[in-house]
């Protein structure tokens, strides 16, 4: 069996294998190379640079030269640059569909669903550059007049995750450059082709020069400390786990940097027992098998009113038995592989270590051998306090489930964790609803739906889910500073 097809031989080709930095493809200085896996067969797609602090460094001065004139470009201009990115991504839309689940291994039809997704940031903002207001008052002793502006904060350095390759980089990208801030882009290792191609459009978009750098690196702690370290710098946006997103903010704070952390989720998905079930069932393959369960908003803990928990499980195993698990570009497909070994691994831990505690294993829990990565979609009923997977990302398809008695027992499991991204709430009683909203200790709630995302909302956590949010009219003030001035009384 050839490793590629024709066609994915072809766009790989065209996937830039450099770094960009100042408006150039350059080389690594460090003449090394990343391997870029797929993790369908293991094999080998690419082979790209792997920068250096060297390269980490001629990045940040190449942000920093062209941090003045991009701030000082019209908003006007600013945003047809990332409305013409996104016109040219609906054209390339496939070619970024195969190329990320060539690279994460998603299903096509989802990675369809993330350009559409990605997309959005770059539209939305593209609407928000011009929006971007301030105010003029008179202050209250009448002795003067208070101005209060918006100006972009400066160089910012943007590090993503590998599980949304494209939404997490125009996430970060968009309102960056809506707001008149030049960035540093970097990549995860694991996934970073869909980054150095989306650079490529943005220069066919018309970007300037300078105005964004990316760096693909497999050292990322020793390339980034110096780019945090560097005084120039004045914002760190980070998604991914909360246990480098609190290394990362001990290093800001150091230069006092503005952060926003997109860091891990441990989502309760509560199902009430007036809830309507198949809209709950539906809900539930939504917000658990979507992107094969790798996504930090993926439902983690099934709580279930006992007097329904079995006939959920039993309506969710039944639609988990017709999923079907095989490489993402296989027509049909429905679960493509986890990222790696290790993620195999993990999940297998967890499902063990839930089952050895006392858990029903309804379905799964087996990886499957052979190549690539690849783990049964797995149901637990009964999963008893205290097991790993209650308090741990499962980061795989797999479905834990807890029953409750009350509400009060629903909302005491739900917030038991230190973790506050987002919740799921299944339930017909609007007033229990409106309860929930305020009771659950998040930062996004889904009330009777299984997807929250949207370019146009405000997506983040409380807790140890991060600090910031990102899309919807909070998504530009990340990378705006308020600046006041206060002026005499003209009149006086
Ligand atoms: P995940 O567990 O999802 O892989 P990580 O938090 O390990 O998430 O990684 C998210 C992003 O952070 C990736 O781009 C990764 O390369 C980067 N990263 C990991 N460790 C560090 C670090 N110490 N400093 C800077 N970036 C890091």
């Amino acid at each position: 069996m050839p490793d590629t097809t024709q066609r994915e031989a072809e766009l790989l080709a065209a996937v830039p294998d450099q770094l960009f930095i100042g408006g150039a493809w350059v080389d690594s200085t460090s003449g090394r190379s990343i391997r870029v896996i797929d993790p369908s067969t293991g094999r080998t797609l690419k082979t790209i640079a792997d920068a250096s602090v060297a390269d980490a460094a001629s990045a940040m001065d190449a942000a920093v030269a062209a941090q003045a004139d991009w701030a000082r470009t019209a908003p006007r201009v600013r945003g047809e640059i990332l409305r013409r990115a996104f016109d040219l991504l609906q054209e390339r839309a496939d070619d970024f569909a195969l190329l990320m689940t060539l690279e994460m291994g998603k299903p096509l039809a989802e990675a369809r669903g993330e350009v559409t997704y990605g997309g959005e940031f770059l539209r939305w903002f593209s609407e928000e550059a011009v929006r971007i207001s301030g105010r003029y008052g008179t202050n209250p002793e009448g002795t003067g007049r208070t101005i209060v502006t918006h100006v972009p904060v400066g160089p910012s350095f943007l590090i993503t995750p590998w599980n949304f390759p494209l939404a997490m980089a125009t996430r970060k990208i968009a309102p960056a450059l809506a707001a008149g801030c030049t960035a540093i882009v970097k990549p995860a290792e694991l996934t970073p082709l869909t980054t150095l191609y989306f650079a490529r459009l943005l220069e066919d978009a018309g970007l300037p020069a300078g105005v964004l750098q990316v760096i693909t690196t497999s050292e990322s702690k020793d390339v980034s400390a110096p780019i945090i370290a560097d005084p120039r710098l004045r914002k760190l946006s980070f998604t991914g786990s909360t246990a480098v997103g609190v290394s990362l903010l001990k290093q800001a704070a150091d230069g006092v940097l503005r952060t926003s952390m997109e860091l891990g989720g441990n989502a309760p998905f509560v199902v009430f027992d007036d809830a309507d079930l198949d809209k709950a069932v539906e809900g539930a393959m939504l917000a658990k098998f979507r992107n094969i369960g790798q996504a930090c908003t993926a439902a983690n803990r099934f709580i279930v009113h006992q007097s329904v928990a079995d006939d959920f499980a039993s309506r969710l195993t039944e639609k988990v038995l017709s999923l079907r698990v095989g490489r993402g570009t296989d027509d049909g497909v429905t679960i493509g592989p986890l990222i790696n070994d290790g993620a195999v691994d993990k999940a297998d831990a967890l499902v063990q270590d839930a089952v050895d505690r006392g858990a029903t294993l309804v379905t799964g829990g087996q990886r499957i051998e052979g190549e690539g990565s690849f783990y049964e979609p797995t149901v637990l009923t009964g999963v008893t306090p205290g097991s790993d997977i209650l308090r741990q990302e499962i980061f795989g398809p797999v479905v834990s489930i807890i029953p409750f008695t009350d509400e009060a027992d629903a909302v005491a499991k739900a917030n038991d964790t230190e973790f506050g991204l987002v919740g799921y709430v299944f339930t017909r009683d609007l007033a229990r609803g409106q309860r929930l909203i305020e009771s659950l200790q998040t930062g996004m709630m889904g009330l009777n739906v299984g997807v929250v995302s949207n370019a146009a909302a405000p997506f983040g956590g409380v807790k140890q889910s991060g600090i910031g949010r990102e899309g919807g009219l909070e998504g530009i003030h990340e990378y705006l500073e308020t600046k006041y001035t206060l002026t005499p009384d003209p009149f006086a």
